[in-house]
């Protein structure tokens, strides 16, 4: 990590956020290439979700939102992270982020200063395995100085630690994984940001800057569906900022407090108005093919179905299986709405983290938004009521009871009324016999910025490479895909100093800057210019020489050498054919 930290930093690719001002925790800045990263990033996602296909239409929606719409969404009561504080330093950690530790418990009462200070606060204190007493009390007596008056506790060395008694510990996660303070209970910590909407900074003017875009999706599905001739099954998907009061940013822009999303929320018929209109659910089994959505598919087809169009995703910006992994959530984990969850996780050097989570969340969101904003969130589908039009009352009754037996049985799981999931089973079927419904939902939701780091680590290559004078030399190459790479051609002329090679290549620049992102270099040895551009993870540069000036002969005027960021090869092309030639590899 602290390799390409570095390499983000030289090479303009990630800043620190306010870096002048000693920087802001958790919050990054995007250089010139790294602009250019996450620009073309943002396309292939927007391509391959919406662009490429006939269900998925995009939105833009704001960041700032009515805040009922959190209360809706579940985000003001319960979006928040469980939070423990230091009681030696106050640092804050979250909960589950604490890694177990192993060592000795130090305990004092109180502590005493040269100049008859005094502090009844009692203090604890890991010593981690191998760690020295001394330095275990003197970070003690430290922490006692820090919190008497200046000056009030006299010299560090004479302070006195009272009635130290210790304790081994083992696997512990009471004490902080920094400052070895012990840690005081956890508590909830809302993960929202606030502000204030209009002139006073009163309670009835709060509103948040939104911790996910996806709940604009559900607020703006009515719109969408009555502008857009969409119907179920169809997505909506959106990219834009988010941000969230993170406990603990960390690992670089993993986790940030302000990042990027892209999300997608696609639409479907719960699986009984499937069941009504094709007589069954097509049930998913290891080898199903998932590569035509097909009318019979039930909300776990779907699921399946965007697992693998993510997957397919991340192969064709250079993420394949290798650096993969998938982690299905279990019941224990599942949010009590949700079906299923499926995170993908990518190999970053830090271990392997979440990049993607894709969940089937029921029409739980929906239902919501109808509930609380009084507005129907139903759909109507003709063919669903001619479906249900031809079962006669007997059959509608059958199907009334088995539905009403499902939900009954998962209330008795959810230690829920039984009474009330029958009568709403009920309520359902009758709308659904009217082709009425609220629709279920697929969520894959990703991050940009942690697709960046992802594809950046992904990326990080080092070689050595022997210079003319045999000089071996380690270099950092960064093999990006060509659709994700920030600049896709460098364009050199052999020589600065020889007007007609300098003309000749800007021409080439200028001919393709428009079509592909290009850079244009003069400087230095032409080897340097190809090894700053793998540096930059530029996957093809072009050379004007004497040939392409005619200077050698007419049929190798108007070519140039073309050559290979991952193997060094290089060809004569034509000018003309570049275009035909690098297109189809960046698009
Ligand atoms: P975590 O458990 O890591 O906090 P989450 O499960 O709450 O994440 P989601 O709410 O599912 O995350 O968000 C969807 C995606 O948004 C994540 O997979 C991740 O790529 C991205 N994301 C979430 N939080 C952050 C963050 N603080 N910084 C950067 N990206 C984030």
């Amino acid at each position: 990590m602290e390799k390409i930290v570095s390499l983000c930093k030289r090479r303009g690719i990630i800043f620190q956020s306010s870096e002048i001002y000693g920087g802001i925790n958790g919050f990054w800045d995007y250089g010139p290439l790294g602009a250019e990263l996450k620009r073309n990033l943002r396309e292939t996602w927007w391509r391959a979700m919406t662009r490429d296909r006939e269900d998925v239409v995009g939105l833009d929606a704001t960041i700032i939102m009515h805040p009922a719409i959190w209360k809706a969404s579940g985000h003001v009561d319960t979006f928040a992270d469980l939070m423990r504080e230091c009681t030696v330093s106050n640092k804050r950690v979250r909960a589950d982020h604490v890694e177990p530790q192993t060592g000795t418990a130090f305990r004092w009462t109180g502590a005493t200063g040269s100049n008859g200070w005094k502090s009844e606060k009692p203090m604890s204190l890991l010593g981690k395995k191998g760690e020295h007493v001394d330095s275990i009390r003197k970070a003690a007596r430290q922490h006692y100085a820090a919190g008497a008056a200046p000056g009030a506790a006299g010299k560090i060395e004479e302070i006195q630690l009272l009635e130290e008694t210790t304790e081994p510990v083992e696997n512990s996660v009471d004490f902080h994984p920094e400052t070895g303070g012990a840690l005081r209970e956890a508590v909830p910590f809302n993960l929202m940001l606030r502000t204030f909407v209009g002139p006073t900074a009163t309670e009835d003017n709060v509103a948040y800057l939104r911790p996910e875009t996806a709940q604009a999706i559900f607020a703006q599905f009515k719109n969408v569906v009555d502008s857009s001739r969409q119907k179920v099954p169809f997505g909506i998907c959106q990219i834009g900022k988010a941000f969230r009061n993170e406990v603990t940013p960390r690992n670089y822009t993993f986790r940030s407090r302000e990042f990027e999303q892209m999300e997608l929320e696609f639409f479907i018929l719960p699986d009984e108005a499937v069941k009504i209109m094709h007589g069954s659910v097509a049930k998913w089994s290891e080898g199903a093919d998932l590569s035509k959505p097909q009318p019979n598919w039930g909300w776990e087809m779907w699921h399946r179905y965007w697992v693998a169009q993510r997957t397919a995703y991340y192969a064709g910006i250079g993420l394949g299986a290798d650096v993969l992994a998938y982690h299905w959530q279990t019941q224990e984990e599942l949010a009590h709405y949700a079906r299923a969850c499926v995170d993908i996780l990518f190999k970053f050097p830090f271990g392997t983290e979440e990049l993607e989570g894709i969940a089937a969340r029921g029409n739980f969101d929906l239902s919501q938004h109808q509930q609380h904003s009084g507005k129907t969130q139903e759909v109507f589908d003709e063919e669903l009521r001619a479906a249900a039009n031809k079962m006669d009352d007997a059959a509608k009754t059958a199907f009334i009871a088995e539905v009403s037996d499902e939900w009954a049985a998962r209330a008795l799981l959810n230690q829920k009324p039984e009474a009330e999931a029958r009568a709403a089973a009920k309520e359902f079927c009758e709308k659904l016999f009217k082709g009425q419904y609220v629709p279920h939902v697929i969520e894959p939701s990703a991050g940009l910025d942690r697709l960046a780091l992802a594809v950046l680590a992904a990326a990080y290559h080092e070689e050595d490479k022997t210079d003319v004078n045999g000089k071996v030399e380690r270099r950092t190459v960064l093999r990006f895909h060509p659709r994700v790479a920030p600049v896709k051609l460098g364009v050199f002329p052999l020589l600065k100093n020889k007007p007609d090679l300098v003309a000749k290549a800007r021409e080439v620049y200028e001919s393709l800057k428009r079509y592909l992102n290009c850079f244009y270099d003069e400087t230095g040895a032409i080897g340097r210019r190809y090894a700053r551009q793998d540096e930059a993870g530029t996957p093809f540069c072009v050379t004007i020489d004497f040939e392409t000036l005619g200077e050698k002969g007419d049929e190798l005027k108007d070519t140039v050498t073309l050559r290979y960021r991952d193997d060094g090869r290089q060809e004569r092309v034509k000018i003309s054919e570049l275009p035909g030639k690098l297109f189809p590899l960046v698009q």
